[in-house]
């Protein structure tokens, strides 16, 4: 409800791509909200290595897919909820509640 509205519709606070909506709390791009849910889904065995072993790893749409652990952790920590993945998907748009100007 503050500031951060204005990033919203721009680009993806995880790899900086084109937004294409609200996934999972959040403005993310098509990419990153398939991964997100994958990555969710795949709760068997989350372990995801990181590329440079450094958790540092930059985000882009070229390089996004290159270390699965960094782009998981940026999307948490942009707000992305796993929640959201469980509850199969957001029916009735109930995440659009986040974040609306
Ligand atoms: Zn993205
Ligand atoms: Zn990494």
């Amino acid at each position: 409800m503050k500031e951060k509205c204005t990033i919203i519709g721009k680009t993806c606070p995880i790899c900086n791509d084109v937004t294409s909506g609200i996934h999972y709390g959040i403005h993310t791009c098509e990419s990153c909200k398939s991964f997100f849910k994958r990555a969710i889904s795949f709760k068997k065995s989350p372990k995801f290595k990181c590329a440079s072993s450094q958790g540092t790893c930059a985000l882009s749409p070229a390089t996004r897919s290159a270390c699965q652990l960094c782009r998981f952790e940026k999307c948490i920590q942009a707000g992305m909820l796993p929640s959201l993945v469980r509850q199969r998907g957001e029916r009735g748009g109930r995440a659009k509640l986040y974040l609306k100007c």
